[in-house]
Parts: structure tokens; C-alpha cells; sequence
């Protein structure tokens, strides 16, 4: 019988087939397309032709397509729908796929063609695009270790395994972790939830099988919203204590050793590659370039962040010593106490909010603004996917042509991991035809009981924003070759798309229009409207400071030049203690669950990357505001063309300056965050 994962994707859609795709035919399809694609890669280094662009660059970036196939399905089922089954197949192919990628990137004869292009890369005639795929490959071979003698390449190869089997160990360990806890509370438990997160813990109890009860859950929406809200103290800490210790529960889940593993061998391979330590690495072929360059940056915005925060804690204890409470604020407090003040300051409580935020219209406000921005229509179709709960859109440019299909993936459940995520299952190029892309976003956002609404907290809304911008980057592409497609830039510049997206949400006129009331269609009153957007500023010293925390934590872990004795618990405790980190916050990713920087490490050395792109947001949305209007056509199209749809065609410094006219300045992102103000304190 044919393996379906095999064959080419038909049907109208072109999706996989998910229907018929069953776990047991992911080994022996990678299997096969591993062989596939290593028989590509043999035949390229070994051509007895000369090396030129066509027989070297554009012959590997033709190559590999049956692997983008089978690894695109699996790793989305492996995120947003995984079974003990995918996961015992993730431990087994990632190392495998680590394998695979070292006899690509460390193969000597197929670099040696590709340095001697590299070499004479100013007399092949080359169009910018194709000046740019070299580079790229070159730079990639280079920081691979293509260029090192063998010993050290062995090295690297076996360092490469390891990190990708302890990856993937890292994430189903937190995802272990958040399945088995769920705080299962009674109605009597309840004092001070609203409605809503009512309805949402019904639900959610529910579906772990515990029908009439409530459940807290470890994911982004339920917890915070019951520490938003909870009266209880006793029940909130237990919650907050349960969520920042995941992946720190002793036991098989336990993350601390596998942390302290990869953070050795990382620094390891960036020695045999010439670097001081893996932060140096990772940062060369980043925007900011060197690790000094983002300190500066999170320096700068922490020592005012830690002004705004002491005014903050000291407005949230006056509350608690109002209420005749008599005791210091603390972590599990913080949200509660904040959402109290944001109450009595401005009028304005989440549960007055939420029923505006309806999942269904702020899916449609981010589809209007990419139609007004940048002439996209979406089309509900019937696909089948992996998973009930997961849509798919059909999406047209004005002309009517076909620009991609979106899949959107909003719900919270058991199998799916958490946060939440852009990815593809195709992702556009011109080499082989006019290839248009396949994106999905996923989110963690909670699921209604049946027949009702889902509502988003705003923060939700703007979570929806920020991955939608990312699902643009992808489906707006517009390159001739796969490696530069989409969202493959410098992670430092990839959450431009994605926050600079985000700004629209709060946009009058879009929240007039999309932010209308689950019961009665009403917008959202004026008063109400001005209210929201007037706590813009509010509560940002603690989002500043939760977030810088860990940027710089990461930074400095991944500085360290020899890990090889790294206490995870210590190091994390010892470097909040250099920072001066107030003690009633805690990281918004700790380090035994930090899955932006050991989930496959795509983050790492690099969380201060989404600081670095909010700085570029923020100067780019005043763009548009210098203009006089947040959908300037003019404005929008060099957007379009310079950042959407431009790929990694070329340098981010270069295609930002060819947006704006000039590189950003970080006055933007401290107004925006209410930091002009906040003089640094001395520490
Ligand atoms: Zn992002």
C-alpha cells in the first residue's frame, strides 16, 4: 500500500491528506525522503561539472522537497495535536534530523563548491536575489562548521544530535508537566470569578473529565485570568506556584539537567566555531550583531522599567493596606491587585471588556486590516484538517489570484502545546512554478462551553494580532528562492511583522468596528473605547519588567564561556539577584520552562530579539501616524514591499531603511510603553 505521506498533495486545496494519515507511516516516510534527499545532496557535491549557481545553489534549494513534506505535517502535528505515539516518534527523528542536517552542512565537497562560487560571486553575474541565496548559503556552511577539520566536525555532529534529542525531551517535559495539573474546584471556590471564566473553567473541567466541577489549567488563558480575578489567596498561590514550577517538579519531567546539558554544548560548538561563547555566535548574523549591541538596548529599558515598577508595587500595596489586608504583596497577588486598581483608576475591569472581544470578530478585524492594508480577501473553505477545531481561509489578492491558504488554530486542548505560533506546511517560492504558501496560526486560547461565544481577554486579542502579522509575513511572500521565503530572517527582525500588526488592533476605528458585544452586537460605547486605550501605559512597568528579566537572563546564560558545572536553579536565582529584580515578579518564562530558548533553541541568545523588533515597530506605526492615517496607502505599500513581502531578499538593516528612510530610534518604543518618563534608577 502507498504511504499517503509520500505522495504529492492534491485536491483543490493541495493539502496534505490528513485523513488518511494515521502516526505509524511518519517513520518510514522520513525514512524515505531522509534517503531521498541524501542522494540529492551526494549527487550535487559530487557533480563532475564545475560548480555554477545552477548546478550548486538553485540544484539545493530544488532538492529536499518530499523532507519539507512529511517534516511540515509532522511538526504541526507534533505542536498543535500530539499522542504519546508523535511524541515517541519526535524522540526518535529528531536526532535523526540532526543527523541528516550535519551530512548537509558539514559536508566538505559540497562546501568547497559553494566557497569557490563564493569566491568568484562578483563575476557570475548574479541578480541581487541571487547575490543574497548565495551569501546566505555560504554564511550558513561557515557557521555550521563546513570550513573545520575533522575532528572538530565529528564534534559538532555529535553535539548537534544531543541538542536536538534534549530539545525535544525539554518540551514534552513541559508539556507533561501542564497536562497533569489542573486545580478542580467546586462552585463554592469561585468568589470573584466573573461569568466568563466561569463558563471557561466548566468547560475546561469538562473536557479532563470532571463534569459539574471547574478547572484551573496551566495554559496562558485559564491561569491568568483566575489570578486576574480569584479572591481566594490561598487557591491563587496555589495555582501561580504550580505554573512557574513546571519543569521543575523533580521526577523524569524535570528540565534543570537537560538545561544545563545543552547550555554547555551550545557553548562548546560556538568555541570550535571561533566564538567566545554562544551568545557571540548566535548574534553575528543577527541584526543587533553583537551581544553588547542588545545589552545596551535591555539596559536602557530595564533601569527605567524598575522606576516605573517601584510605583506600581507601591500603588498595588495602598490597595492591599486599604483593603485592611496585612501583608506584602506578592508574585501570585500582583494581577489581582492590578486588575482591582485598573478598576478604580479608570473605571475599567476586565469582565466589562471580555464580552466585546469575540474570537469570530477579531478573526474578522485582522482580516479587514490586512484588506485595507494591503488588498487581501479571505474566503472560509471546507478543508479537512488535523483536528476539528482547526479552520481553513482561502485568501485572494485584489486582483482575485490566489495568495495562500490560512489555517487557524485558536483553542486550548490536552494534545496541543503551549503559546502560541506561525508556522507553514508550504512556504511560497517561484523556482519550481508560482508555489503559493500554507500557513497556520496556533493558539491556546480557551475553548467556550457549546453554543456560546469565545472571548478574548485583550491581551488574547493582541496575542491574535501578533501571530496573524507573522501568518502576513508568510502568506505575502514574494521571492524566487525557498531560503529566503517568508518569515526566514534574522529573529531579531522577524517580530517586526508580527508586533508592528498588533498596533492596529488598537486602532479606533477598527474596535468601533469589530469590538461589538457578544449579546447584544453593540460596539463598544465611546466612554468605554477611550477608557481601554487610555491603560495602554497602565501595568507596563511589570509587562517591562517580566519580560526584560528574562532577556537578560538569557543573554547572560548563553554568555557564560564554559557551562560545563552550570546549576540551573543557582544561576537563575544568582542572576535575578544581579539585576535587582523585584521579588514580587517573577520571569514570564522561567528558565526550567523557557521554550523559546530550549524547545530547539530558536530563540536562544535571542529573546532580547523581541525588544530589539519593538523598537522597529514602534518607529514603523508612527510611520503611518506621521502620515495622518493608520492605513496610508502610500505608507502601507512600502510596508508591503520593503518588510510583508520582501523575505530575506535583503539585509533587515538595509530593507528597513529602504521602509522608512532611516534606521529607528527608541523613542517611540519607550512612549509607547510609557517609559520617557521613568528615569533610570541607579542600581
Ligand atoms: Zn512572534
Amino acid at each position: 500500500m502507498q504511504n499517503p505521506l509520500l505522495s504529492e498533495w492534491a485536491g483543490a486545496l493541495e493539502l496534505p491528506p490528513f485523513e488518511a494519515i494515521r502516526p505509524e507511516y511518519f517513520r518510514p516516510a522520513f525514512d524515505r525522503v531522509l534517503a531521498d534527499h541524501r542522494a540529492e545532496i551526494d549527487a550535487i557535491a559530487e557533480n563532475p561539472a564545475a560548480p555554477d549557481f545552477q548546478n550548486t545553489i538553485v540544484a539545493l534549494e530544488r532538492s529536499g522537497r518530499g523532507l519539507e513534506r512529511v517534516a511540515g505535517v509532522f511538526f504541526v502535528l507534533a505542536g498543535a495535536d500530539t499522542s504519546d505515539e508523535t511524541e515517541a516518534i519526535e524522540r526518535d527523528v529528531s536526532p535523526l534530523l540532526a543527523r541528516h542536517n550535519n551530512a548537509l552542512y558539514l559536508n566538505r565537497a559540497l562546501y568547497s563548491r559553494i566557497a569557490d562560487l563564493y569566491a568568484r560571486r562578483g563575476a557570475l553575474s548574479l541578480d541581487a536575489e541571487q547575490a543574497r541565496v548565495l551569501e546566505r548559503y555560504h554564511t550558513r556552511f561557515v557557521r555550521s562548521g563546513a570550513a573545520l577539520d575533522q575532528p572538530a566536525q565529528d564534534r559538532l555532529a555529535a553535539i548537534n544530535e544531543r541538542l536536538a534529542s534534549l530539545g525535544t525531551q525539554f518540551s514534552q517535559n513541559v508539556l507533561s508537566d501542564e497536562k497533569s495539573f489542573a486545580m478542580v474546584l467546586d462552585e463554592g471556590d469561585l468568589a470573584g470569578l466573573p461569568d466568563f471564566a466561569k463558563a471557561a473553567a466548566g468547560a475546561a473541567a469538562d473536557e479532563r473529565g470532571h463534569p459539574g466541577k471547574y478547572a484551573v489549567t496551566l495554559a496562558r488563558s485559564s491561569i491568568e485570568t483566575f489570578l486576574q480575578f480569584s479572591s481566594r489567596r490561598d487557591l491563587r498561590e496555589k495555582a501561580f506556584q504550580a505554573w512557574i514550577a513546571r519543569g521543575e517538579n523533580g521526577g523524569v519531567t524535570d528540565n534543570r539537567a537537560p538545561i544545563a546539558e545543552m547550555v554547555a554544548l551550545r557553548a562548546e560548538r560556538a568555541r570550535l566555531l571561533g566564538f567566545a561563547n554562544f551568545a557571540d555566535y548566535r548574534l553575528d548574523d543577527q541584526m543587533a550583531k553583537t551581544p553588547q549591541a542588545a545589552r545596551k538596548l535591555l539596559d536602557d529599558v530595564w533601569a527605567r522599567a524598575l522606576t516605573k515598577v517601584a510605583v506600581e508595587r507601591g500603588a498595588l500595596q495602598a490597595m492591599i493596606a486599604e483593603e485592611g489586608g496585612n501583608f506584602a504583596l506578592a508574585p501570585h497577588d500582583w494581577r489581582y491587585y492590578t486588575e482591582k486598581l485598573r478598576k478604580a483608576r479608570y473605571d475599567l475591569d476586565e469582565a466589562e471588556i471580555k464580552p466585546y472581544f469575540q474570537l469570530e470578530k477579531m478573526i474578522e478585524a485582522a482580516f479587514d486590516t490586512a484588506r485595507r492594508l494591503f488588498g487581501l480577501s479571505f474566503e472560509p473553505v471546507d478543508a479537512v484538517l488535523y483536528h476539528p477545531d482547526a479552520r481553513a481561509w482561502n485568501v485572494t489578492d485584489v486582483q482575485g489570484r490566489h495568495v495562500a491558504l490560512f489555517i487557524g488554530d485558536y483553542f486550548a486542548r490536552p494534545s496541543k502545546h503551549s503559546g502560541a505560533w506561525m508556522t507553514s506546511l508550504r512556504d511560497q517560492e517561484k523556482l519550481t512554478g508560482d508555489i503559493r504558501p500554507i500557513v497556520l496560526n496556533v493558539c491556546n486560547f480557551s475553548k467556550p462551553a457549546s453554543g456560546e461565544p469565545a472571548l478574548l481577554s485583550f491581551d488574547d486579542a493582541h496575542t491574535l494580532f501578533h501571530e496573524f502579522g507573522h501568518g502576513l509575513h508568510g502568506m505575502l511572500s514574494d521571492v524566487t528562492y525557498p531560503l529566503l521565503a517568508g518569515t526566514a530572517v534574522p529573529s531579531d527582525f522577524v517580530e517586526l511583522p508580527s508586533q508592528l500588526y498588533e498596533h492596529w488592533l488598537e486602532v479606533p476605528e477598527i474596535l468601533q468596528k469589530y469590538a461589538l458585544h457578544a449579546r447584544t452586537g453593540e460596539p463598544m460605547p465611546k466612554a468605554l473605547l477611550d477608557r481601554l486605550l487610555a491603560t495602554r501605559t497602565f501595568n507596563q512597568g511589570f509587562a517591562t519588567t517580566e519580560y526584560t528579566a528574562c532577556a537578560l537572563v538569557d543573554l547572560d546564560l548563553h554568555s557564560l564561556p564554559d557551562a560545563s558545572a552550570l546549576d540551573v536553579a543557582t544561576f537563575e536565582r544568582k542572576d535575578l539577584e544581579r539585576i535587582a529584580m523585584p521579588p514580587e515578579i517573577v520571569m514570564r518564562h522561567r528558565l526550567p520552562h523557557f521554550q523559546h530558548l530550549f524547545s530547539g533553541g530558536g530563540y536562544a541568545a535571542g529573546y532580547y530579539s523581541y525588544m530589539w523588533s519593538e523598537v522597529l515597530d514602534a518607529d514603523a506605526f508612527a510611520a503611518f501616524e506621521e502620515a495622518g492615517s493608520a492605513f496610508d496607502p502610500a505608507t502601507a505599500k512600502r510596508l508591503h514591499d520593503y518588510v510583508y513581502s520582501a523575505g530575506n531578499r535583503r539585509d533587515p538593516a538595509d530593507a528597513y531603511k529602504a521602509f522608512r528612510g532611516r534606521l529607528p530610534t527608541v523613542d517611540a518604543l519607550l512612549k509607547k510603553r510609557g517609559l520617557v518618563d521613568a528615569a533610570p534608577s541607579s542600581r
